[in-house]
């Protein structure tokens, strides 16, 4: 069977988690999000860790070459021999760069960067009527999926509250963000031919069948 290297990107709300979920569950793959593995490597104390440690106790990011190597002895590890889900890197060009150079290292190269894509509003209206309960974190969808009683958890009856990330505006500033950020990557792996959109509107389930059949469809183009 050949690898799944795959990287995921997309706007906050349009179900990238969920995605990563399902294709970590259907393929038996390890998921590395980028802040999961650094805290990690410094929790484990390896040598790459204590190395990221110090910049983050100094209050300083984490050079992309530094971090580059966290993910690639992740990647090179027996767990992702049959492939990875990368989430939250490559962020800049000279990280994808980078990580195209480590890959070809090691022999591997990416079979895809899957695209979960949304429109800016329809991410807007998803984010921005999130409401969870003080108590216990209880998630309602102010249009999706409301409460019976309008402010308060069906299931303990504490106030629902916002999420500051939630907010409207914080929404946009993160869709600014995350734009800025992600179209020269987007640009980058379609010329490389890498590159497959899904429709993050649809239903989950849509979705995932639709990432199942491409990939299906990229390893039988590989096996042949
Ligand atoms: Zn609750």
């Amino acid at each position: 069977m050949s690898e799944l290297n795959l990287i995921l990107l997309g706007p906050p709300g349009a179900g990238k988690g969920t995605q990563a979920e399902r294709l970590v569950a259907d393929f038996d793959l390890p998921y590395y999000a980028t802040g999961d593995i650094l805290r990690a490597a410094v929790k484990e104390e390896s040598e790459l860790g204590k190395e990221a440690k110090a910049y983050m106790d100094r209050g300083d990011l984490v050079p992309d070459d530094l971090i580059c190597r966290v993910v690639v002895e992740r990647v090179d590890s027996s767990e992702a021999r049959d492939g990875f889900v990368l989430d939250g890197f490559p962020r800049t060009i000279p990280q994808a760069d980078a990580l195209g150079e480590a890959l070809e290292n090691l022999g591997r190269r990416l079979t895809a960067v899957l695209l979960i894509e949304a429109p800016d509003d329809e991410v807007i209206r998803r984010l921005s009527g999130r409401r969870l309960c003080k108590e216990n974190g209880h998630v309602y969808h102010l249009e999706f999926d409301p409460p019976k009683n309008e402010g308060f958890c069906d299931q303990d009856g504490s106030p629902l509250t916002q999420r500051d990330d939630d907010k409207e505006e914080t929404v946009r500033h993160r869709l600014e963000v995350f734009h800025d950020q992600t179209s020269p990557l987007v640009d980058y792996y379609d010329q490389q031919g890498l590159l497959r959109r899904f429709d993050g509107t649809r239903a989950p389930d849509e979705v995932n069948g639709h990432i199942r059949a491409t990939l299906a469809t990229l390893r039988l183009e590989e096996e042949l």
